[in-house]
């Protein structure tokens, strides 16, 4: 199952979305994670799941553009402005180096913007 956590508003989506057929729980991406965005536990989304797995904490899925933003330079000019928008080729290239997606050896990770 795919599962969103995140929002939307007036300038983008801001969705993690966690494929739970590949997530095993192994906690990599907590650790790896320098804004306490991630956790693992029992599923938010799906309470009948046995494993625990990788969700957005729910504080941090109500501001993962801010919480994100260090991570995301590519977004962001040196005066801390955002930029215009990378390519889609850059963008995805630029996500796939995100230490939360990064570490994720099961490719479970994926960010929307
Ligand atoms: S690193 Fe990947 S497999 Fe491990 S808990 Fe995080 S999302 Fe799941
Ligand atoms: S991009 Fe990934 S590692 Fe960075 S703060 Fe967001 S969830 Fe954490």
């Amino acid at each position: 199952m795919m599962a969103n956590w995140g929002y939307q508003d007036g300038s983008g989506k801001y969705f993690i979305t966690i494929d739970t057929d590949k997530c095993d729980g192994c906690g990599a991406c907590v650790e790896a994670c320098p804004q306490g965005v991630l956790e693992v536990g029992e599923d938010p989304a799906d309470p009948l799941r046995d494993e625990p797995v990788a969700f957005a904490g729910e504080e941090q899925r109500k501001k993962l553009k801010f919480a994100c933003s260090p991570c995301k330079t590519y977004l962001t000019s040196v005066d801390g402005a955002e930029s215009s928008m990378p390519t889609p080729e850059l963008l995805a290239e630029e996500r796939q180096k995100l230490p939360c997606v990064a570490v994720c050896d099961k490719a479970a990770i994926t960010h929307s913007w």
